[in-house]
């Protein structure tokens, strides 16, 4: 089939400019891209002209930031853009072997985890929250249908807005996130369990 006949077929919502490539739901999604997103504002915002001492550690983000909190020189296991470490520097680390964070962190109910912990409280990025950035998120877009219709979908689209909004939204949405996420494995569980007692 030619390509021109291919598109002309395809269903109304497969369009090119929905460049999800990924068989994840859009949570899980929307997490990852945060995630993806806060470290490419810290490669930038990061950099600093005053001269480091050689001994100073340094950030990940950018070899010229002399900060040394956790978000810049964290420990080896939290260097990447996966959802599990970095959930674990805003919610208390899940404990040996279990595939679930604690019910009472997840539901912002722990006295011992919270944004600012860690991730609030880079003395780099506080300096620097009236900058812009330009952040890749998905974004809620009202699409029309062949029936004549609106509906509205995901798309993933860059935005501008200042650091301190980007946190401020980071901050509220991976809170829902945990929920989602941990429903989702506790569902997982449960599925599995009756599986097992079938037999
Ligand atoms: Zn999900
Ligand atoms: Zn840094
Ligand atoms: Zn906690
Ligand atoms: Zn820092």
């Amino acid at each position: 089939m030619s390509f021109p006949s291919f598109y002309r077929l395809k269903p109304w919502e497969v369009s090119p400019d929905n460049k999800v490539q990924s068989c994840v739901c859009v949570y899980h999604r929307q997490a990852a891209l945060y995630v993806k997103a806060s470290n490419k504002c810290r490669r930038e915002l990061h950099f600093s002209v005053k001269r480091k001492r050689s001994d100073a550690p340094s950030c990940q983000h950018q070899c010229s930031c002399s900060c040394a909190c956790p978000v810049c020189v964290p420990g080896p296991w939290e260097k990447s853009n996966f959802l599990t470490p970095f959930m674990s520097t805003i919610l208390c680390p899940r404990v040996d072997g279990s595939r679930h964070f604690k019910l009472a962190c997840v539901l912002d109910k722990c006295p011992h985890c919270s944004w600012n912990k860690v991730q609030g409280a880079c003395p780099m990025d506080q300096s620097r929250l009236d900058q812009d950035v330009d952040v890749k998120l998905l974004k809620t877009v009202m699409k029309d249908t062949p029936k004549g219709t609106t509906k509205a979908v995901k798309v993933e689209c860059t935005e501008r807005m200042e650091y301190r909004e980007f946190m401020e939204r980071m901050n509220k949405e991976l809170r829902s996130f945990a929920l989602h996420d941990f429903v989702a494995r506790w569902q997982a569980d449960m599925y599995h369990r009756s599986i097992r007692d079938l037999r």
